[in-house]
């Protein structure tokens, strides 16, 4: 029997779909697809539909705060008094022996917009430290900065409304039918009524979305710059182009253009492994379009030349004429619920609220009076990897982590475990035992989780949801921003004194008056009784903004787009050689989120792909003398993972791949594909080179 019902947004991932809770009378959480949501109109992917057993089995949440006086001793119960006196002591000390910046926070795109902006304001604001980084470096900084060069700021012009409006669709670095299953279902839908529009797909691997295209580009890892430039190159040439636009609307096209006629279609071809008919029929497809949409995601931000792959793609859309207009547009996919939240409050290091920059000395003085503090320090505080490296180095001694998990999710996860065992002091906000990261705390946060606490967050397509608190975290757990506050309170700090989440996005909304992203219209009423908005909502009545540039007027100082040349069209990652002679690349799998400490818990998500393979071409299987099932050996130089072989020719030669989940907790550290991975990472973005880690793979022989 059904008690009450409310409605709430997925946790999940970046696309941002609707769902109504129920609970039953033994107070059990149900979900169900929201039929009117605009997003997923009635749809759930797996991992959605599957969240009530997430929310109803509380056998892993930590309940308590817990704490070591040393690291010889074990954590113990202690009470929230204790907990948050110890940390702000051990802060304070820290920031008075060695200064502000050997503190740090590392938070994530899953935590509420409110949560985002508090421990920034926090962070920039009071510690007096840019020390502030989120997961979000791992996944979407290089396209951050792709926007910022294109167009001025960090937006995604597009809207998943846009989806039904396109006939061309080029899908790169990107398996939405996995990882962003409802978006690629609007898709499928949208081509299954019109068979004409076309999709492409660039990839190494043959995805279920690229066995769904009409053409599959299966490029050499790392050549995505060259073959966008030979497409726009082919473009030109066919003459499908337009030149209003480009003329009226965009600098930079000499430049581009000598770029992209330094390097034949031919040669490119033979740069990336893709057939050259194949380049000119994805050029033609483009070019004959009366909407181009191109979606990405990992495949291209998390490389060293991420932030050229970025622009290289948007110029594709720029060349064209193909941005703020029904139908069209570049479309990145964000992979966590608030990855596009946390941009929107500055929560990088190099970033300030309401997309000011840091490095901008009057957004510096405009963020420091807001808050009523004197200054925000100049100086770049540490990005993700960075972070690390000065916990592994003594330079920074003490990082907060919350609601993330580092220890599976970082690359080169041997010299993760290094640095945070050289950590004078770790703080973990967590809501499970399940996070790996976890053993490495001195001091354990309960965190309260989806359902417990009321927030907002907002999606891919800039659409921004309320989630209502449904019931009350277990044990002694406390939502993020409660304990937050708490903290900065008993570090004597001013303007932390909220009573709710409601008015702490009320501080954040009037910050956004008069910018581009202005939601000082857009209340918790509003949120509630309306439903979703997409910003800029910037007028009491207004309804919010699918689209951006309809005006063609972008926000860069001319108000024109920009193409920008890449600093590198060749990939600067590590090369493969004789000792390491494969890429090895790496990704989702369907059923499973980050590092399964949610999903991990449902049985029935564990079917699809239950334990961690690793996916090679049969010519190299052969050339290494192994068999579909053996148990394989695959080293870098960073270290060393075992799973066993799937021979399968949808991946190509050359190149090999593990699923991205697997952690220490869930089996052994052999399966943790940041075993290996290198630790290069994008000079703009500082997004690491996940893509492309050079191995050797050979049958494990047990000694
Ligand atoms: Fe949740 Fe993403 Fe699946 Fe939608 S597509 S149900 S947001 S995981």
């Amino acid at each position: 029997m059904i008690k009450n019902e409310a409605k709430t947004t997925c946790s999940y991932c970046g696309v941002g779909c609707g769902i109504i809770i129920k609970k039953d009378i033994d107070n059990k959480v149900l979900v169900e697809a929201d039929p009117n949501h605009p997003v997923s109109q009635g749809m759930l992917c797996s991992k959605g539909m599957n969240l009530h057993y997430v929310v109803n089995d509380t056998s892993d949440r930590i309940l308590y705060p817990e704490m070591r006086w040393s690291r010889s001793h074990p954590r113990e119960r202690v009470s929230w008094d204790d907990a948050l006196d110890r940390a702000s002591g051990v802060f304070k000390s820290l920031i008075k022996k060695y200064g502000p910046d050997s503190v740090a926070f590392y938070v994530s795109g899953q935590s509420l917009t409110e949560e985002y902006y508090i421990a920034n304001k926090l962070t920039k604001g009071f510690l007096g430290t840019n020390n502030i980084d989120t997961n979000s470096r791992l996944c979407m900084s290089s396209a951050v900065v792709g926007y910022k060069k294109a167009f001025g700021e960090d937006i995604v012009p597009v809207s998943y409304e846009d989806i039904e409006l396109a006939d061309c669709f080029l899908i790169t670095g990107a398996n939405p039918a996995w990882c962003h299953p409802i978006i690629f279902r609007r898709i499928e839908k949208h081509k299954e009524k019109n068979p004409h529009v076309q999709i492409i797909v660039i990839d190494p691997r043959k995805t279920d979305s690229a066995s769904f295209a009409d053409l599959h580009l299966q490029l050499i890892p790392g050549t995505d710059v060259i073959l966008y430039n030979a497409i726009g190159r082919r473009l030109f040439e066919r003459g499908l182009i337009d030149d209003h636009f480009i003329k009226n609307h965009t600098e930079g096209f000499k430049e581009y253009k000598d770029l992209i006629f330094s390097t034949s279609v031919k040669d490119a071809a033979r740069l990336c492994g893709v057939p050259e008919k194949d380049i000119r029929k994805a050029a033609d497809i483009i070019g004959l379009s009366k909407g181009f949409i191109s979606m990405w995601a990992m495949g291209l931000n998390q490389s060293a030349i991420g932030t050229d792959k970025n622009v290289s793609l948007i110029n594709l859309s720029l060349i064209t004429g193909q941005v703020g207009k029904p139908g069209s547009g570049p479309f990145s996919l964000t992979g966590q619920p608030n990855a596009m939240g946390g941009r929107e409050v500055g929560g990088m290091a190099n970033l300030l609220a309401v997309h000011k920059d840091l490095a901008n000395e009057e957004h510096r003085r405009e963020v420091a009076q807001f808050w009523g503090v004197d200054k925000i320090s100049p100086k770049p505080g540490l990005t993700a990897t960075e972070m690390f490296d000065a916990l592994e180095s003594g330079t920074l001694k003490a990082v907060w982590i919350m609601c993330t998990n580092p220890l599976v999710s970082l690359p080169n996860i041997n010299k993760i475990e290094k640095a945070m065992a050289n950590a004078k002091f770790v703080v973990v906000q967590e809501i499970s035992h399940k996070s790996d990261t976890v053993a490495f705390a001195d001091l354990v946060l309960p965190a309260a989780g989806w359902l417990e606490k009321e927030g907002t967050m907002t999606n891919s397509e800039r659409r921004i949801s309320y989630l209502p608190k449904e019931m009350e975290p277990p044990g002694e757990a406390r939502p993020d921003v409660e304990i937050l506050c708490d903290f900065a309170q008993r570090m004597g700090f001013r303007g932390f004194n909220f009573n709710s989440a409601e008015e702490v996005y009320n501080e954040y909304c009037s910050m956004t008056k008069g910018t581009n992203m202005d939601i000082s219209f857009l209340n918790y009423d509003r949120l509630k009784n309306e439903g979703t908005f997409q910003w800029p909502v910037p007028e009491y009545r207004h309804q919010g903004t699918p689209r951006l540039f309809e005006d063609k007027k972008f926000y860069t100082p001319s108000k024109k787009a920009i193409f920008n040349v890449p600093q590198s069209i060749v990939n600067t990652s590590v090369m493969p050689d004789e000792a390491f002679p494969l890429i090895l690349t790496n990704g989702r799998i369907r059923d499973q989120w980050h590092t399964m400490t949610k999903t991990g818990k449902v049985s029935r998500l564990k079917t699809h792909y239950p334990i961690p393979v690793l996916e090679i071409n049969p010519v190299d299987a052969f050339i290494n003398k192994i068999k579909d099932g053996d148990i394989t050996e695959i080293k870098s130089k960073n270290g060393v993972v075992r799973v066993r072989a799937k021979v399968t020719d949808s991946i190509r030669k050359g190149v090999v791949f593990l699923p991205m989940h697997w952690g220490k907790q869930l089996e052994n550290d052999l399966n943790r594909v940041n075993n290996l991975t290198n630790t290069v990472v994008d000079p703009f973005s500082k997004e690491p080179d996940f893509k492309f880690t050079t191995v050797s793979v050979s049958k494990y022989k047990k000694p």
